[in-house]
């Protein structure tokens, strides 16, 4: 076998999520043995998988960098590059790397109540070999989306088209845009960093959107951030620069969900200011629905904006009737010529990984589980997982879970539990989805997910400050988190087992 065959912890994903995971369990519980297993061949996740020119963060370094480890470059918005390059330094200063073990897709774990451990299988990809390993935590750090294909719908005549048509995900270094005509299908954060950055060599760039998103733009260095660096130890300087970009993240959220119409006037305004008075923003800026309804793409510098309204690139908004052997004819009968059509339409939301879960020789379906702080599946003992914000950097909650979950691992040491396992026992709590945005791609793929309810601890809040006084600092004992020992017999292991069964399904 090539992994070791027993750890205390098992983290799955070599991301920002299971690499911060790691960190924060060798900080907090350095007793606890733990690997990492990943199934790229490199680390981290997002930022090595997508190679589209341009590639770049939507939130700000200060916020989107560790709580533990101080982003020192003066971009706020880092390129995918710069994030991988701060992902290998953090690996390498805290010795993270040499416990990831490569290439291993985890497919399967199965709970066993009576020897209080996992049981996970993971397939080498190299090859096809099963890899067992057990451990008494599981920890899924796997993101949210199928690494093996994004999004791309159905249109009529695919085959007809006579260039290349690519799915940003797949990109290559060796995709040829330089003099070519090109039409990115799409108007979310893929087609707003893609554009300006095709738009550089491309012959032109056509975004054709079916109906218009919201695009702010900021500057790309934050003039705070840099004046406190220059005068205060970094770290010092992260801390308050963090803070200072939550507090405002919060406020514009909160802000843009209360005064829905203003907040819609403004971010149309400014786009009518950077394109210029004669552009048709109202057909082409302005939303139909409401600010943070879905995601408010970041424009770094108005570079998007630059390039629209310099001519190298346009907007069309108009549905797509067929791929014609030239490029696109639209439903309003318009034909837009092109040599390359990308279609930046999307992720295929995929949970924990596509992981099937066993829990006593029950199969588990996870999409009929309750979310325990927005981390644990009720009916699933000794297991996290590290989802991030929607309205807020990832690494802000991913950051909060893994502390979270090296307290309730002392917690349990401390205790002599072996087990812990949140019981959705209450018949009354009412099954909401999870995930707040209406984007399409999470209206497709919201099914795929654990459910939340109105009531904490199954509730949501999606706001990092609440998060962090319920996450840090609120004791570990509530009346839905149940302890077991170890030392518990057979028989009544047995019982918990069936008590567990006697819930709804997956509960
Ligand atoms: C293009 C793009 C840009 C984004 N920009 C931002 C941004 O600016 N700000 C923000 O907050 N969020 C952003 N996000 C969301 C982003 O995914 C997260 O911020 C963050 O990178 C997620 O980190 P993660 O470690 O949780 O998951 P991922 O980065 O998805 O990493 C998961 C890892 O788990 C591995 N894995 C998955 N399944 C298995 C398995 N079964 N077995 C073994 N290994 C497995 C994967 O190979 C991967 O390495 C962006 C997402 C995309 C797609």
């Amino acid at each position: 076998m090539p992994v070791e065959s027993h750890v205390d912890v098992l983290i799955v994903g070599a991301g920002i999520s299971g690499i911060g995971a790691a960190y924060h369990l060798q900080d907090k519980c350095p007793d606890k043995t733990y690997l990492i297993v990943e199934r790229r061949q490199n680390l981290g996740g997002t930022w090595d998988l997508f190679r589209y020119p341009g590639i770049r963060s939507d939130s700000d370094m200060y916020t989107f960098g560790y709580s533990f480890r101080p982003w020192t470059e003066p971009q706020v918005v880092a390129s995918g590059d710069a994030i991988l390059k701060y992902l290998r330094e953090t690996t390498e200063a805290y010795g993270i790397d040499e416990r990831i073990r490569y290439g291993l897709n985890v497919t399967r774990a199965a709970w066993s109540s009576r020897d209080a451990q996992w049981t996970v299988h993971a397939r080498d990809e190299g090859t096809g070999e099963d890899v067992r390993v057990t451990c008494n935590f599981l920890f899924m750090c796997a993101g949210y989306y199928d690494y093996d294909e994004g999004y791309t719908p159905d249109f009529e005549g695919t085959e007809r088209f006579g260039g290349r048509i690519l799915h940003p995900q797949s990109w290559t270094d060796d995709v040829v845009y330089e003099d070519q005509r090109v039409v990115v299908i799409g108007s979310g954060a893929t087609a707003v960093t893609l554009i300006p950055e095709l738009a550089k060599k491309a012959a032109h760039v056509t975004m054709l959107q079916r109906s218009p998103t919201y695009v702010v733009a900021k500057p790309s260095q934050d003039r705070v951030a840099n004046w406190l660096r220059e005068r205060l130890p970094g770290k010092y300087a992260y801390a308050i620069t963090r803070w200072k970009n939550v507090l405002y993240m919060m406020f514009m959220y909160w802000w843009c969900r209360t005064r829905p119409e203003r907040a819609k006037e403004l971010l149309v305004e400014q786009a009518q200011n950077a394109l210029g008075d004669d552009y048709d923003v109202e057909t082409h800026f302005t939303p139909s629905y409401n600010p943070w309804d879905q995601r408010v793409c970041l424009d770094p510098d108005r570079e998007f904006f630059r390039t629209i309204r310099s001519g190298r690139a346009s907007v069309v908004t108009d549905e797509i009737d067929c791929f014609t052997e030239n490029g696109i004819r639209t439903a309003s009968g318009g034909e837009l010529e092109a040599d390359l059509i990308i279609t930046a339409t999307g992720l295929e939301l995929k949970f924990l990984g596509g992981l099937e879960v066993e829990v006593d020789g029950e199969p588990v379906d996870l999409s009929e589980t309750f979310a325990y702080k927005g981390m644990m599946c009720s009916g699933i003992p000794n297991m996290a997982l590290s989802l991030g914000y929607a309205n807020a950097s990832w690494t802000l909650k991913s950051d909060l879970t893994a502390g979270y979950v090296c307290r309730l691992l002392n917690h349990m040491d401390s205790h002599g539990y072996a087990y812990c396992c949140p019981r959705a026992n209450d018949p009354s709590l009412e099954a909401e989805s999870m995930l707040v945005l209406d984007a399409g791609y999470v209206q497709r793929g919201r099914h795929k997910f654990p459910k939340e309810a109105s009531v904490a601890p199954w509730r949501l809040h999606q706001n990092y400050a609440l998060d962090v006084i319920a996450l840090r600092y609120a004791s570990m004992q509530d009346d839905v988190m149940s302890f077991e020992r170890v030392d518990a017999s057979a028989e009544d292991a047995d019982e918990l087992a069936a008590a567990g069964d006697a819930l709804p399904v997956g509960r």
